[in-house]
């Protein structure tokens, strides 16, 4: 008889306190790596939401947060930073149990995170207003920025804790309050980074996370009347009701969405080095990134080297169990998922795409929602494989011949958030990295991120940036005083003469 092990349970995290749900129900979470439950998540309602924000609101209004000096709640920022880089190892095993990613990459995600912390951290008492040059006499004024109040944070599946981060950092030190909503797939790193949000010391109500589905948690979220702004990184379904929801209660709003982002390979490129940048950009991960590499433009002279070496390297991928420390490619995440990457592998050849390699399930693995790593070869950028995000493990390769031409097909996508571009002259580095449409290049390397720098992108991409010290003035407002410092008595308003 098989053995019922009961599931590990997740409540949420509303005022300082671990919340179960109104409804009382819960769902499972499922491992990718198996396809089984291994964890179960409250599933929060409008009214868990409306207590959240609720919550979130007060603390903002609370003595205890309003006047905590930016210095204080720098220092509260760093030491969750410094809590992460404790527990990095428990962490990442729950975002691959969650997401099926390799703990490979969420442990090196998780021990570059605190740097996030320490940067947001440091900048928290270097947020200044300005004395303006004002041009009528006796009059100081000067400018303040405040914060927002209650921020709704809401993130998919992918990397959840450095998504979440990207939005909680600059909204804590900034003295705003937050609601995040993780996606209903990866709860429970979530939840568990919370305990140390408690561990760091944030008052009651300044973080809180309600877990569910998008219909009804997130909907009800971004349509609060007490949320000022709305922190958004998933797909362009939800984004556009997300985007509706804003013009109810006018919060601002930023949509970090998707990508199908081009490397771009010149004949006098490092060629190995491409290659790899290649491999890395659109296979790390399964292709689940926003920033994968989905597309290749190889100049056509030195196409059959670079493909000779992207294939070498391509069937030798290991694929299989996330926890294991020699795994190089994982699961996906969902079994819908699987499902639409095969979908685009129909669709590419029925639209007359060459399957170079992959293209299928392993054969050798029974369980989980594994594909193998797959290679297209395509003459132009026109069919629907080459031009919509797949969020899987797909690359599609298309030779080019000059760069104007290459530059014409890098930017014929409706997105605009990254482009890596594989180059030795430096001259045509700069040339093409101006004439390329994307929030993002990375030359001669790809997938860089860090604290210092903006993320974000334009068209189906969304607006908006995240990273780096201009978001801070996205999490707060300038209040302008006016000053009269004269002494003269102010005249009656209505005496003309
Ligand atoms: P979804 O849009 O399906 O979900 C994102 C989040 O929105 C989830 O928490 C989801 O909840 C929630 N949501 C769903 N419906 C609504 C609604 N009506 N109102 C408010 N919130 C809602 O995206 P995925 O999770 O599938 O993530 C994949 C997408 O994210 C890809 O398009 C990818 O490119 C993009 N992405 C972009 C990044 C960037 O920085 N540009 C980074 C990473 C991913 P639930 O899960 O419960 O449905």
């Amino acid at each position: 008889m098989k053995t019922v092990t009961k599931l590990k349970r997740y409540d949420m995290y509303i005022n300082g306190e671990w919340t179960s749900p109104t409804d009382g129900e819960y769902f499972p979470s499922h491992n990718p790596a198996t396809g089984e439950a291994w964890c179960e998540v409250a599933k929060g309602s409008a009214v868990d939401v409306d207590n959240a924000v609720q919550a979130a609101h007060a603390a903002f209004l609370s003595p205890e947060w309003r006047k905590m000096t930016p210095t204080q709640r720098g220092h509260l920022v760093s030491k969750l930073g410094e809590l992460i880089a404790e527990n990095v190892e428990t962490l990442a095993k729950f975002e691959t149990l969650d997401n099926g990613k390799l703990i490979r990459e969420m442990r090196g995600q998780l021990q570059y995170l605190p740097e996030f912390y320490h940067y947001y951290g440091g900048l928290a008492n270097k947020i200044q207003g300005n004395v303006l040059p004002i041009d009528k006499p006796d009059m100081l004024v000067y400018s303040v920025r405040e914060p927002l109040g209650v921020i709704a944070a809401i993130t998919p599946w992918n990397s959840p804790l450095y998504l979440t981060t990207l939005k909680l950092a600059p909204a804590l030190i900034t003295g705003n309050t937050i609601v995040i909503k993780p996606s209903e797939m990866t709860s429970a790193s979530i939840l568990e980074f919370v305990k140390l949000v408690e561990k760091a010391g944030f008052p009651a109500g300044v973080v809180n996370v309600v877990t569910g589905f998008g219909m009804p948690v997130g909907d009800a979220l971004t349509s609060h009347p007490l949320v000022r702004r709305i922190a958004f990184t998933g797909g362009e379904v939800s984004a556009r009701k997300v985007v509706e929801n804003s013009a109810k209660n006018f919060a601002s709003l930023s949509l970090e969405l998707g990508g199908k982002s081009p490397n771009i390979v010149f004949e006098d490129a490092n060629l190995d080095n491409a290659a790899m940048g290649i491999i890395a950009g659109i296979f790390s991960a399964s292709g689940q990134s926003c920033v994968a590499g989905s597309r290749a433009f190889i100049h056509k002279n030195v196409y059959d080297k670079v493909m000779e070496k992207l294939v070498h390297r391509v069937e030798q991928i290991k694929i299989g169990d996330p926890l294991q420390e020699e795994t190089e490619m994982g699961p996906l995440a969902t079994e819908a998922q699987l499902q639409r990457v095969e979908q685009y592998v129909d669709w590419g050849l029925k639209e007359g795409g060459k399957l170079i390699c992959g293209g299928k399930r392993p054969e050798n693995i029974e369980n989980g929602w594994y594909f193998e790593p797959t290679i297209f070869e395509h003459a132009d950028n026109t069919s629907k494989i080459t031009r919509e995000e797949i969020f899987g493990p797909i690359l599609s390769v298309i030779p080019f011949e000059d760069e104007d031409e290459v530059i014409q097909l890098a930017n014929s996508t409706e997105y605009g958030l990254a482009t890596g571009i594989w180059t030795q002259d430096i001259g045509r580095a700069h040339r093409v990295s101006a004439e390329i449409r994307a929030g993002i290049v990375w030359i001669n390397t790809y997938r860089s991120v860090s604290p210092i720098v903006p993320i974000g992108g334009s068209g189906l991409t969304g607006y908006g940036r995240e990273s780096g010290m201009e978001v801070v003035h996205e999490y707060t407002q300038t209040k302008s005083v006016w000053v009269n410092t004269s002494d003269k008595i102010i005249e009656d308003p209505f005496k003309w003469v």
